[in-house]
């Protein structure tokens, strides 16, 4: 049995973000993360640990009550199940960087009969083996050196493709996210796009235009089109989507 593990927060909404954008999730905020992206939107899921995890009390009231970290597993499920509603598909692992928890995702896969929606920077390949058959939906996240994530990119990204072939080998519904800018150039997205071809040409990569964010700016509206032409050179399913839960005033 895993030990108890420190989480950020756990609260039920929408999925904003990628192919399953729309669709109705618990999600889990573990807390650690080993990059530093210049646009995060949860700088503090980054850090290791945290006095409390904060848990939604009602779904969509936005109302936590605090309960103390690390949480015990019958915890984690009971919580779990009793934010779990009809509508809800999926168990979001998120943070943070849920594969710094990969006991604690299978041991939640054994103690819960819902669909683990795993959301990753894909920078711990060797983690991602661990968990590569219990996940059933693999979000990643692949770095754009202008996002400033980390010090070596060739490495970050080199690791990120192998975690994106990884879940994909083992079967699971896999999907690729980059973050653009203003300042997104289309060589980068074509090393990506490359990338991501020579294990799948219909490989879904969805471009995301930063939102809200100092210091970044989204692309205009004929830029993201040349971009997503850059891509498709490569890749037969390229889409543009925006963090749509923010436009919804979701979590
Ligand atoms: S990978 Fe995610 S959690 Fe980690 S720094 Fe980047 S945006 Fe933040």
């Amino acid at each position: 049995m895993t030990g108890p593990v420190h989480i950020d927060e756990i609260f039920n909404s929408i999925q904003g973000e990628g192919i399953f954008t729309g669709v109705r999730q618990v999600f889990v905020r573990f807390l650690g993360c080993p990059l530093d992206c210049g646009y995060c939107d949860t700088p503090h899921s980054r850090l290791p640990a945290a006095p409390v995890c904060k848990v939604e009390r009602i779904p969509g009231t936005g109302e936590f009550m605090d309960i103390p970290n690390p949480v015990d597993m019958d915890t984690l499920v009971k919580i779990i199940e009793d934010v779990w509603s009809p509508a809800t598909r999926h168990l979001s692992l998120t943070g943070g960087e849920p594969l710094t928890q990969t006991d604690c995702i299978i041991e939640l896969s054994g103690n819960l009969d819902h669909p683990l929606y795993l959301e990753t920077n894909g920078c711990l390949p060797d983690e991602a083996r661990k968990v590569q058959y219990v996940v059933d939906v693999a979000a990643c996240d692949i770095k754009l050196p202008e996002h400033k994530a980390t010090q070596d990119y060739q490495s970050l990204l080199k690791a990120e493709l192998e975690t994106v072939g990884i879940f994909y080998d083992a079967g699971a519904v896999t999907f690729a996210k980059c973050v653009v800018t203003d300042r997104t150039s289309g060589n980068d997205l074509d090393i990506i796009a490359s990338g991501l071809s020579d294990i799948d040409g219909t490989l879904p990569l969805v471009l995301q235009p930063v939102t809200s964010c100092p210091g970044f700016e989204p692309p205009a509206s004929k830029r993201l089109l040349e971009l997503m032409d850059a891509a498709g050179e490569y890749l037969k399913d390229v889409r543009a989507v925006p963090q749509v839960h923010k436009m919804m005033g979701q979590l």
